[in-house]
């Protein structure tokens, strides 16, 4: 599925603009490429993301979506300014059913948000990590590489068994 990823961003900010009217939800930058990949799917991340941006910082509070793209990756943070993650609970976090016990608690949460956006990007080939300083906020990253035409068919290469074909691999 073809989308402007741009028109996504948009989307999903506006969306979740009306969830959280006590924050101020800024958007910066504007990808305007045509991406392939699961556009419903890629929104919940982006939501997801938000969500907890919101969930976890104080009302009247910043919360900054930003992106950039270079030829090869789209990269997309969400940064807020609220009670942070401790550095030894930053490798769970993206985990079936986790939650940072103590202040998380006394918010709403499966712990699924992270788990299931974790597994989305995996798919897209994504990546993703955290920057995170307890009292100041979080920011989120993701990274979504952009798949070229041309450059697909110049470095793809077939695995083959006894003449049948097995997997396709893309080296970019
Ligand atoms: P839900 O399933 O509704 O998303 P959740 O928000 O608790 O529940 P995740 O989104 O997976 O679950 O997040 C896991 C945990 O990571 C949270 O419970 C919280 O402890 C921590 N966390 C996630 N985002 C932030 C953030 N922006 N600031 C501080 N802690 C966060
Ligand atoms: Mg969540």
């Amino acid at each position: 599925e073809q989308f402007n990823f741009a028109e996504l961003l948009n989307d999903s900010v506006e969306s979740m603009k009306h969830t959280a009217p006590q924050h101020q939800l800024i958007l910066n930058g504007n990808p305007d490429i045509t991406y392939d990949g699961d556009r419903g799917r890629l929104e919940q991340v982006i939501n997801n993301f938000i969500s907890n941006a919101v969930k976890y910082s104080s009302a009247g509070t910043k919360v900054l979506i930003n992106s950039a793209m270079d030829q090869d990756n789209i990269v997309v943070s969400v940064q807020d300014f609220g009670i942070g993650i401790a550095k030894e609970n930053l490798h769970k976090l993206f985990d079936r059913y986790y939650r940072v016990d103590n202040t998380s608690m006394r918010f709403e949460g499966l712990g699924l948000g992270l788990y299931i956006s974790a597994e989305i990007l995996r798919r897209h080939g994504g990546s993703f990590w955290i920057e995170s300083e307890v009292g100041e906020g979080s920011t989120f990253y993701f990274r979504l590489p952009i798949v070229q035409t041309e450059k697909q068919e110049v470095t793809r290469t077939a695995t083959y068994y006894r003449d049948r074909y097995i997997s396709i691999n893309y080296n970019k």
